[in-house]
């Protein structure tokens, strides 16, 4: 295995790996009915990386230091090979940790052959306890006992499982104690996740960000919290305690506390492209290198010479201008 680094020293280690970009929600600031609605024209199928192809890229990153692949989307439990995806996947040599984040509402029926073909976490969005808030967010009628069902399945098949929130002013901070309360009683990791300006369409500005520190206040009036040291180069959350527990709560910070100077994230989008960040605008397409480069030392040659002239830090320089201006894929390609 070599290790490669981008122009400021950043190595390449962690593959995000968006599956779909099609799902079941329609969450109001990811994918708002007005723009995602029936008319919407989603990727056609040989549009999509195959198994195939994601295997063998999958290796190309992993020869290049990549140890962690995270599978998402659109909703990646809508992809009906995915236990198949997991299985070749988690047979890659090198490859140390493979998760999932997922909506969970098709998880009552599909935990057991994801963790049987060898998955071993998922991360969960949940935006609210209450069912109608939840219901008035995901725009989709799927309730919060449906995702709760999904999460105890996962929890019952031996799924390790963390709940991330992503919480936007006006729509959800009245569940900021509430999740936390629920989730620390359930033994669960909770991750309040800053609302970000992903793509165009979400009508995102600064003034629907509720920060880390705004939240740590809020939690600070119920529960005595206190931060854990950070496991490894390039861990996303700001982690914390319960005190007297091993619960832990956490935070990703990418607006009040941006981590660009460790980011060591690549991304590929459900149409095959390559991206070094996730606020980018322009992709390589690795849908076109896999499937007209016969010999993988040209696809690995290829992602190393774009590793090696990165320099994304899109958070760290961010401004309210270019949060609006900038041309940014959406969340529902990128997949987070
Ligand atoms: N559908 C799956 C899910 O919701 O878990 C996977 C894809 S989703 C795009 C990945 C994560 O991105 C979810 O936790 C979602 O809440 C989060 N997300 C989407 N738009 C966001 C935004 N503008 N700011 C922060 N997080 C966002
Ligand atoms: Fe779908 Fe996830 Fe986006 Fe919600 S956040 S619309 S579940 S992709
Ligand atoms: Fe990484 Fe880009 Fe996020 Fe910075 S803004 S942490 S470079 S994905």
């Amino acid at each position: 295995m070599t290790v490669i680094t981008d122009k400021f020293g950043r190595p390449l280690q962690d593959l995000r790996i968006s599956v779909t970009d099609r799902c079941n929600f329609r969450c109001t600031y990811c994918m708002p009915k007005e723009i995602f609605g029936k008319d919407y024209a989603f990727l056609p199928r040989k549009h999509l990386l195959s198994n195939d192809e994601i295997v063998r890229l999958a290796k190309a990153f992993v020869s290049l230091g990549v140890n962690k692949i995270r599978l998402t989307g659109g909703e990646p439990l809508l992809r009906r090979d995915l236990p198949e995806l997991i299985a070749d996947l988690s047979a890659i040599n090198g490859l140390e940790d493979i998760a999932l984040t997922t909506n969970a509402s098709l998880l009552p029926n599909k935990a057991e052959a994801i963790k049987a073909a060898g998955l071993k976490r998922i991360n969960v969005s949940l935006d609210a306890l209450d069912n109608e808030l939840f219901q008035a967010i995901n725009d989709s009628g799927v309730s919060t006992d449906r995702v709760l069902k999904g999460i105890d399945k996962a929890l019952e098949v031996g799924l390790e499982v963390k709940v991330n929130m992503v919480v936007k002013k006006g729509m959800n901070e009245n569940q900021i104690v509430p999740m936390a309360k629920f989730f620390k009683d359930k033994g669960v990791t909770l991750r309040y996740i800053e609302f970000m300006d992903v793509g165009t369409t979400n009508g995102w500005d600064y003034s629907k960000v509720v920060s880390k520190k705004e939240i740590v206040d809020m939690l600070s009036a119920h529960f005595e919290i206190e931060p854990v040291d950070p496991d490894y180069l390039g861990e996303v959350a700001k982690r914390y305690r319960y005190k007297g527990t091993d619960t832990e709560v956490g935070f990703i910070t990418s607006v009040s506390e941006s981590f660009c100077s460790t980011c060591t994230r690549a991304r590929i989008a459900a149409d095959g492209k390559l991206y070094t960040c996730l606020f980018a605008s322009s992709g390589f397409d690795l849908k076109e290198l896999v499937r007209s480069e016969s010999d993988d030392a040209g696809i690995r040659d290829t992602i190393a010479d774009i590793w090696g002239k990165r320099v994304d830090r899109y958070s760290d320089e961010r401004t309210e201008i270019s949060a609006k201006n900038k041309k940014k894929i959406e969340m529902s390609y990128i997949g987070g």
